[in-house]
């Protein structure tokens, strides 16, 4: 089963005047068969963590460490992360005018399994996919994420995650914007890869990063972290969410329950 270790991370945001350090020393490992929540107030880090560990270059990390089953993630370039097994769902998925859904999938798959797949047990794949998403089948033609609305945009980052078939996960904000049924279908599909990949015998490792903890009654966290000031400052079981939803994160920030 794989294995994601984060060690005493810190990463600095390049900016257009000095960089500025927002993580401030981040432990954490995730293994595979394992869905830990990060939940922490706006502007704690959650999302440079995600940024960090895609290998985007406005986050330049200044000292720790990221490793995947021992190999340096940090040495890794973005396609060699996904290679080697991770997957990032951003929290603003971006837009790719001019290539279509179906054809960046493909090109995505093709990079991570290192061969393309056959044309028609892939197209298979992908429809069944979308079905169980409840993707409407001419999203294949449109280009990427080009006039989705919030909820196609999760939909289709999920979509990815069912059809690249990582071992570790990271989740950023996948329940934000939702209205209830979007959040089923989302959360049914992140349950689906879980147990399919449980299934194959390589469960994936999901770190699952979100503000509120609504999502959290669909996909069931086995751990708990409140991320504040740029690192993890408490670790738990499902009870944390449960102070967090009644508390909010007063007692972690000292100033309110968070924006
Ligand atoms: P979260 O996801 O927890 O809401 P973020 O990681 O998005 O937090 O942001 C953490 C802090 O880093 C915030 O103070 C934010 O303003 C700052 N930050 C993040 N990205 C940038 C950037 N590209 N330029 C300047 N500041 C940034
Ligand atoms: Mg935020
Ligand atoms: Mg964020």
């Amino acid at each position: 089963m794989a294995t994601l270790e984060i060690r005493d991370l810190h990463v600095n945001v390049l900016t257009d005047d000095a960089p500025k350090e927002i993580l401030r020393g981040v432990d954490l490992t995730i293994a595979g068969n394992e869905t830990h929540a990060i939940m922490g107030p706006n502007g704690s880090g959650k999302s440079t963590l995600a940024y960090s560990l895609a290998g985007h270059p406005k986050y330049q990390v200044t000292s720790g460490t990221v490793t995947l089953d021992g190999e340096d993630v940090l040495a890794m370039t973005v396609d060699e992360r996904a290679r080697a097994g991770l997957f990032l769902a951003m929290q603003y998925p971006v837009e790719v005018p001019g290539v279509s859904t179906s054809n960046f999938l493909r090109t995505a798959a093709t990079a991570v399994r290192g061969q393309a797949p056959a044309i028609r047990t892939w197209v298979k794949e992908v429809n069944a996919a979308m079905a169980d998403l409840e993707i409407d089948p001419v999203f294949s033609e449109r280009s990427v994420n080009e006039g989705f609305s919030g909820g196609e945009k999760k939909r289709h980052e999920i979509l990815q995650l069912a059809l690249l078939k990582p071992k570790i996960a990271v989740l950023d904000e996948t329940d934000s914007g939702l209205d209830v049924d979007a959040l089923r279908i989302v959360s049914d599909g992140v349950n689906r890869y879980k147990a399919a990949s449980a299934e194959a015998g390589e469960a994936v490792g999901i770190m699952l990063i979100t503000h509120y903890t609504r999502i959290l009654r669909y996909i069931t966290p086995d751990r708990v972290h409140v991320f504040a000031g740029g690192r993890v400052v408490e670790s738990g079981g499902p009870e944390l969410a449960e102070e967090l939803e009644t508390n909010g994160y007063v007692r972690f920030t000292g100033v309110g329950a968070g924006a």
